[in-house]
């Protein structure tokens, strides 16, 4: 899609540090990372947001959960990890291309800030 940061990132257009890539997805260190492990797991293909990727793609969905658990556990946070997605601006969403944020290696309190 023309003119979305992710899928810029996932034609190679614009830099970024990938770490993981499968069939359908890509995954990449945040920019501005919230922990020491921050890894952004976006589908391929453009979907505004994790609903609607579900909805159109059940396969590209559960590979990005399981892409998500492979970077944990890559970045030997196997047993000790967050998944995130915000989702609408009011719940922080900034990228409308879904994304799974990974978070890892600091305490991880719930509820969640
Ligand atoms: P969200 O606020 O859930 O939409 O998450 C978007 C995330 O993308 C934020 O954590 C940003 O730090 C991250 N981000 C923005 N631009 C880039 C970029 N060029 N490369 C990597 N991560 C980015
Ligand atoms: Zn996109």
């Amino acid at each position: 899609m023309d003119d979305c940061l992710f899928c810029s990132i996932v034609a190679g257009d614009v830099p970024a540090e990938v770490v993981h890539v499968t069939e359908r997805t890509v995954a990449f260190r945040d920019i501005n990372p919230q922990a020491p492990t921050h890894v952004l797991v976006v589908p391929r293909e453009h979907h505004r947001d994790a609903a609607a990727l579900a909805a159109a793609d059940p396969q590209a969905s559960a590979e990005l959960v399981s892409t998500a658990a492979a970077v944990a556990a890559a970045e030997g946070h196997g047993e000790a990890y967050r998944m995130v997605f915000n989702t609408g601006a009011g719940a922080g969403q900034t990228v409308f291309h879904a994304h799974l944020h990974v978070v890892a290696g600091r305490d991880l309190g719930w509820p969640p800030g």
